[in-house]
C-alpha cells in the first residue's frame, strides 16, 4: 500500500468519503461505507441512479436501458440486499436454468436436474435434447477441463483457440459457446478471455445448484438496487447529489483532495473514490504523471455494444419460461418481460459487435421483427418497437484482459477505483460492479 499522509484534507469532514458515480460499483461502495457509520457524499452527473443499468421510460412504458440477466451465483448482489434489508424474493423470482435454443435447422435444449452442483450440469449436459451423443461428450470434456482451477490461469489464450485445442467442432462452437460467451462475457469466442470464462463457468455451475438459477426481477432494475440504495443512504445520512458532474480532480501535494463539478462547486473528502466507466475514469487521470501506468491500462481496454430491441405485443403473447435462445439470426437471446410485470413486452438481446450496431433503428427494429416471425409465425405483428443501443455497454473481455484491470488503489493517495472494470476476475456484470464497490470500501475502511 502507498505511504498516505496522514491528516484531514482542510475543509473536508474527518473520515469523509467523496463517491463519483452512483452505478452499481458506487452505489456498493457508498451504502457499505455508510453502514460502518462514514460521512459519505456521493455525485452523479445522471438525473438518476443506476448507470448502465437503470431503468428508462419508454413512452410511458418501465424498461431497463438494455435487458439484464442476473444469476444465482450473483453473491455480492445478494448480500448487498441484505445489507439493505431487502428479501430477495421480493425483487427476484428464481427460475432454474433452462437453455431451450431456438433454430429452424437444429434446435436443442437443456434442463439442469434438481441434483447437487456440478453432478446437475453433468446430468443436465448428458441429456441435452438435440446434440449428438458426440458433441454431448465433448461438451463435457470441455467443462471439466474448464473446471479445473489451473485452466488457462498461467496463459489466456483466446477461447476459439481453447475450444479448438480441445476438439470442440465448429457446430458445438457455433450452437453452444458462441451463443454463451456473447451473453457472459459480451465478447466473440474468437477474441474471448479463456481464463474469465473458465472463472464464470465454475462461479455458475461448480458450487451449489442455485447458483445457476436465473434471478427475474420482479420489476425494472431501479427497484433491485437503485431505489433502496438511495433510499438507505438518504436515512443514514448520506448526501446524494444528482445531475452534479465531476470535471477535474482536485490533487495538491500529490494527494487526491476531491473534485470540482461541472457547476465549480468544489467537493473534499479525506478518501475519494471514482466510481466510473473507464472512459472516464481516463479523462479525471489522464493529466496525472503518477497515474501513467494506470492510463496506458485504461487506454488498452476495449468496449463491446449491446443492443436491445423492446417490442410490445398484445398481452396474450408469452413465453412458458423467462428466455430462450436464438440460433438463426441477429437476435441471441429473447427475454418475455411478462416475467417483470409488463406481459406482451419482448426484449431481443444482440451482445457484441457487428455491423448492425449503424444501421439505423428502423432497419434493426425491422429485421428483428421479421425473425421473431419466423421463429413464432403464431405471434400477431408486435404493435411498438424500440431499439436501445449502447456502444460501450461494458469492457471487451479479450484474452490477456486480466493485465489491463486495475485493483482498488489508485496511483494517487486518498483515490480509490470501483467498477465492472476492475480486477474481480468477472466479465463486466453487475456482481463485478458490485463486488469491486464493495472491495474498495473494505480497503478504505481497513485504513
Ligand atoms: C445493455 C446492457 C446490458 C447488460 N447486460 C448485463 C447482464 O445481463 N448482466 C450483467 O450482470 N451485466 C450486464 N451489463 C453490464 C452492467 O450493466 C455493468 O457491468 C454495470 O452496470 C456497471 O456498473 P458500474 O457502476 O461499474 O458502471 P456504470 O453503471 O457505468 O456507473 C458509472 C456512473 O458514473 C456516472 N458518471 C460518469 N461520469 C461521471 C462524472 N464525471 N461525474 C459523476 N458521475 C459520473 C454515470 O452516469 C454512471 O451512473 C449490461 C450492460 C448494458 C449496457
Amino acid at each position: 500500500m502507498p505511504g498516505y499522509a496522514q491528516g484531514s484534507v482542510p475543509g473536508s469532514v474527518p473520515g469523509s468519503v467523496l463517491v463519483i458515480g452512483g452505478g452499481w460499483a458506487g452505489l456498493a461502495a457508498a451504502v457499505t461505507l455508510c453502514r460502518h457509520g462514514v460521512a459519505v457524499t456521493l455525485l452523479e452527473a445522471a438525473p438518476r441512479l443506476g448507470g448502465r443499468a437503470r431503468a428508462l421510460a419508454l413512452d410511458g412504458l418501465r424498461v431497463d436501458n438494455g435487458q439484464h440477466l442476473l444469476v444465482g451465483a450473483y453473491h455480492g448482489v445478494r448480500e448487498l440486499l441484505v445489507e439493505l434489508g431487502i428479501s430477495e424474493d421480493r425483487v427476484f423470482r428464481r427460475h432454474p436454468l433452462r437453455l431451450d435454443m431456438r433454430s429452424a435447422q437444429r434446435p436443442w435444449r437443456l434442463r439442469l436436474p434438481r441434483l447437487p452442483a456440478p453432478l446437475h450440469l453433468l446430468a443436465g449436459l448428458l441429456g441435452a435434447r438435440g446434440l449428438d451423443p458426440g458433441e454431448r461428450y465433448r461438451a463435457l470434456r470441455l467443462c471439466l477441463a474448464l473446471a479445473r482451477p489451473r485452466a488457462a490461469r498461467d496463459e489466456d489464450p483466446p477461447l476459439g483457440e481453447f475450444l479448438r485445442d480441445h476438439g470442440q467442432g465448429e457446430a458445438l462452437q457455433q450452437r453452444l459457446w458462441e451463443p454463451l460467451c456473447l451473453a457472459l462475457l459480451n465478447t466473440p469466442l474468437a477474441l474471448a478471455s479463456t481464463r474469465v470464462f473458465a472463472t464464470t463457468l465454475r462461479a455458475v455451475f461448480l458450487h451449489r445448484r442455485r447458483d445457476s438459477d436465473l434471478l427475474i426481477p420482479r420489476g425494472d432494475l431501479d427497484a433491485v438496487l437503485p431505489a433502496p440504495a438511495r433510499d438507505f443512504l438518504q436515512r443514514h445520512g448520506a448526501t446524494v447529489r444528482l445531475r452534479c458532474r465531476a470535471r477535474r480532480l482536485l490533487v495538491s501535494q500529490g494527494r487526491l483532495r476531491g473534485v470540482v463539478t461541472a457547476d465549480g462547486e468544489q467537493y473534499l473528502a479525506e478518501e475519494t473514490v471514482l466510481a466510473l466507466p473507464p472512459a472516464e475514469c481516463l479523462r479525471l487521470i489522464r493529466d496525472e504523471p503518477a497515474c501513467a501506468g494506470l492510463r496506458r491500462q485504461l487506454e488498452a481496454l476495449r468496449h463491446a455494444p449491446i443492443c436491445t430491441a423492446y417490442l410490445r405485443y398484445p398481452p396474450g403473447v408469452h413465453l412458458d419460461q423467462p428466455m430462450v435462445g436464438l440460433l438463426d439470426g441477429l437476435g441471441q437471446w429473447l427475454f418475455d418481460r411478462g416475467y417483470s410485470g409488463t406481459p406482451g413486452i419482448m426484449a431481443v438481446v444482440i451482445s457484441g459487435p457487428g455491423p448492425h450496431v449503424a444501421w439505423p433503428r428502423a432497419r434493426l427494429a425491422r429485421r428483428i421483427q421479421e425473425e421473431l416471425a419466423d421463429y413464432f409465425p403464431r405471434w400477431p405483428p408486435p404493435e411498438r418497437s424500440w431499439i436501445i443501443r449502447e456502444k460501450r455497454a461494458t469492457f471487451l473481455c479479450q484474452h490477456g484482459v486480466e493485465e489491463l484491470r486495475p485493483g482498488v488503489r489508485s496511483p494517487l493517495p486518498h483515490g480509490w477505483l470501483a467498477g465492472d472494470y476492475l480486477d474481480t476476475g468477472y466479465p463486466a456484470t453487475l456482481e463485478g460492479a458490485v463486488r469491486s464497490g464493495r472491495q474498495c470500501a473494505h480497503a478504505i475502511l481497513a485504513r
